[in-house]
């Protein structure tokens, strides 16, 4: 009987698992990857589709052609927990999807915790949830005669780029939006160099986007409490508030760290469960521990892909050590973006050029039809 790798979450590791699977011989193994959408939108160009520079297709990834190229079934689900005895991934609808090995890359999950009421907020995750959010505002932004406010709360990569695009998006269809960035008493981009703040504020402010740099203390429907501050009304408020840990491979047994994330070695392989790997955002390396961003995502796909492969054939496996440092390239709304790497910041349209030309290559090679 063939053994079974089941790969769970589509996310950016397990693209680069797929891509090596493609290009491997491999007899007597079945691989499944069971996924929430049937396409993975490349986080990397997210604020460049919301702000109307690149169209939904060239930014998404099929997953079922890429499945097909090697030779993987696709499931469409979404797996609400391990059955960690039987070796068994159970789905929302009751499915079962049994395994050998099991390799979890599900990214994380919307953050409901760090501000009371943040449930009330329109959260940055699921991505694909964003980006249909996003569609039906920009209908609604465009049909009212009084502005509508909007408030992205966090003032990391994330908020600052989401509001940037969402301003930019807001100028050029001409749509009634007064936008806000509640940036926390850190300010905008906080822990990367200084320089890095002073440019992206420069724009923001361009693209009539207010900074507050002040913490969000609660949120309810349409309102958020700011310290200081007293109470903001927001037509539409949405959380980037960082990466929050599904709660169901906790749930399941696998050991998490104090956030609930999946604790794994430098093999990526879970540290209570040998026959459990995971990467990208929902796992946390205990000896390498590194930001949680997409990049460190998509580098470890190729060691992950190995690691399986050996696992499954009992060979020893590959130690994966994180990139120290990281290649930031944040756009600014508009064609033009800020990068920072180490304590270096530049900025301009030669940037934004850059982080195009890289970010097509990237989903270029899973989709050639991008
Ligand atoms: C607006 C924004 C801009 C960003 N820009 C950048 C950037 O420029 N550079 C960068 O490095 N990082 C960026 N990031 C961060 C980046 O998005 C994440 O670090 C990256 O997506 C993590 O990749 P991942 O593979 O861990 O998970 P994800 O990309 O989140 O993929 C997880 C996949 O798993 C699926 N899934 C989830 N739960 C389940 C389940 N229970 N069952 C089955 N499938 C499931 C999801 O549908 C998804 O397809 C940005 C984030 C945001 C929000």
């Amino acid at each position: 009987m063939s053994l079974q790798l089941l790969l769970i979450g589509g996310g950016h590791a397990h693209l680069g698992v797929l891509e090596l699977l493609a290009r491997r011989q491999r007899s007597g193994i079945d691989v499944t990857l069971v996924s929430a959408s049937s396409a993975q939108v490349y986080s990397g160009m997210l604020p460049g589709h919301l702000a109307g520079h690149y169209t939904y297709e060239q930014c998404a990834i099929p997953l079922d052609p890429l499945c097909e190229t090697a030779r993987a079934d696709f499931v469409r689900a979404r797996v609400v927990s391990l059955d960690l005895e039987q070796r068994v991934a159970l789905t929302e609808t009751g499915g079962m999807l049994p395994f050998d090995i099991v390799s979890i890359d599900i990214g994380p999950g919307p953050d409901q915790a760090t501000i009371s009421g943040l449930q009330h907020a329109l959260s940055v995750r699921p991505i694909e949830q964003l980006v249909s959010t996003w569609r039906m505002l920009e209908q609604r932004f465009a049909g009212t005669p009084l502005p509508q406010t909007l408030a992205v709360i966090g003032g990391g990569p994330a908020g600052t780029e989401l509001v940037a695009a969402m301003a930019w998006r807001a100028r050029e269809a001409n749509l009634q939006l007064k936008p806000s960035i509640i940036a926390g008493n850190g300010g905008l981009l906080p822990g990367m160099p200084r320089g890095t703040a002073r440019l992206m504020r420069k724009r923001l402010t361009a693209l009539g986007v207010r900074v507050i740099e002040s913490d969000a203390q609660s949120v309810r429907p349409n309102a958020v409490t700011i310290g200081g501050a007293g109470e903001f009304h927001a037509d539409v408020i949405i959380a980037a508030t960082g990466a929050a840990a599904w709660a169901w491979p906790r749930q399941s047994g696998l050991k998490c760290d104090g956030r609930g994330f999946i604790e794994v070695n430098t093999h990526l392989q879970s540290v209570s469960h040998p026959f459990v790997f995971a990467a990208g955002d929902c796992a946390s390396m205990v000896n390498h521990p590194h930001p949680k961003s997409g990049v460190y995502a998509v580098r470890a796909g190729p060691p992950l892909g190995e690691n399986l492969l050996r696992a499954l054939t009992r060979r020893p496996l590959v130690a994966h050590r994180p990139q120290k440092r990281a290649l930031y390239l944040l756009s600014a709304g508009g064609q033009d973006a800020v990068g920072v790497w180490g304590p270096l910041v530049f900025d301009g349209a030669w940037v934004w050029r850059w982080k195009d030309r890289i970010d097509r290559r990237f989903v270029g090679r899973f989709n050639p039809r991008a």
